[in-house]
């Protein structure tokens, strides 16, 4: 197992375990990269207080705390972490509601990479949350695809994290047809490489009883013919049971793609280590 560049400690709201807990199990599966990326919603970044809103398991907030206390607490697991290279970042959702502050992250010196993820479109809450049963999905998914394109043209990111997401929770996700989608997903894939970023492979719904990978293999695919050659991994995971869960199915489609190494990031810069 060589990397799992996204994963959430009890920093986040829906996670567990200390980033000391995380590093213990990482060096006992031999991973070699891992990333602390605790989420910061940017849309909810300071704490509910301030938006006279409260907090829920639907709504977040304080990502700004989150952030601190999640760079402090990685910052002291990295001076004895060894042989585990461990690395900073944090995942962002929603960046184009908010470009200011996530540049303030972005450009924190502490940060090794920044995950930019779509949880929800502006004003809806996150796609976990949604009622499917009356909503017109081929719109739902067209309105997603054009929000993480909007995403993929900000600057704040590295890593392009589970796209696709907002098809994750669909009714029928594996029968839903993304011919229709095909070309702004195009347009999303060349972005990341004209920036020279970095599209996620995510297996966290390896663990579900339908198992799907954000994205899928034809998307994996395509972005490799259309020349993208930055590729992480990661189990997204929330609990350490699932920090190694399915890395070594993910590194073998990867390899099976045409990849030959995978991509991590110091301080932002790309680098790569053989598949
Ligand atoms: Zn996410
Ligand atoms: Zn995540």
């Amino acid at each position: 197992m060589i990397m799992n560049l996204h994963t959430h400690t009890h920093n986040s709201p829906d996670a567990k375990q200390t980033v000391a807990e995380r590093v213990k199990a990482a060096n006992q599966l031999g991973l070699r990269f891992m990333a602390i990326t605790d989420h910061v919603e940017i849309n909810r970044y300071y704490p509910a207080e301030y938006y006279h809103a409260e907090e829920s398991e639907m709504y977040f907030y304080d990502g700004c705390g989150v952030f601190a206390r999640s760079a402090a607490e990685t910052a002291a697991a990295q001076a004895d972490c060894a042989p585990l290279r461990l690395l900073f970042g944090a995942e962002i959702g929603q960046i184009p509601q908010d470009t200011e502050k996530a540049a303030l992250i972005y450009n924190d010196p502490r940060v090794d990479l920044v995950l930019g993820s779509v949880h929800e479109l502006p004003d809806m809450p996150d796609f976990y949350f949604l009622d499917y049963s009356s909503a017109d999905i081929p719109a739902l998914v067209t309105a997603y695809f054009e929000e993480v394109l909007r995403l993929a043209r900000t600057d704040c990111w590295d890593v392009l994290a589970h796209l696709t997401y907002g098809m994750r929770y669909l009714p029928d996700r594996r029968a839903y047809d993304l011919t229709p989608h095909r070309a702004l997903i195009d347009e999303i894939l060349q972005t990341v490489i004209r920036k020279n970023k970095a599209l996620e492979f995510n297996g966290s719904g390896l663990r579900k009883p339908q198992p799907y990978i954000d994205p899928e293999l034809t998307i994996l695919r395509r972005y490799f013919d259309l020349g993208g050659r930055n590729i992480t991994i990661s189990t997204d995971a929330h609990d350490t049971k699932y920090l190694g869960f399915g890395l070594d199915l993910l590194e073998d489609m990867v390899r099976a793609v045409g990849f030959t190494e995978l991509t991590w990031f110091d301080k932002h810069e790309p680098r790569k280590v053989a598949l």
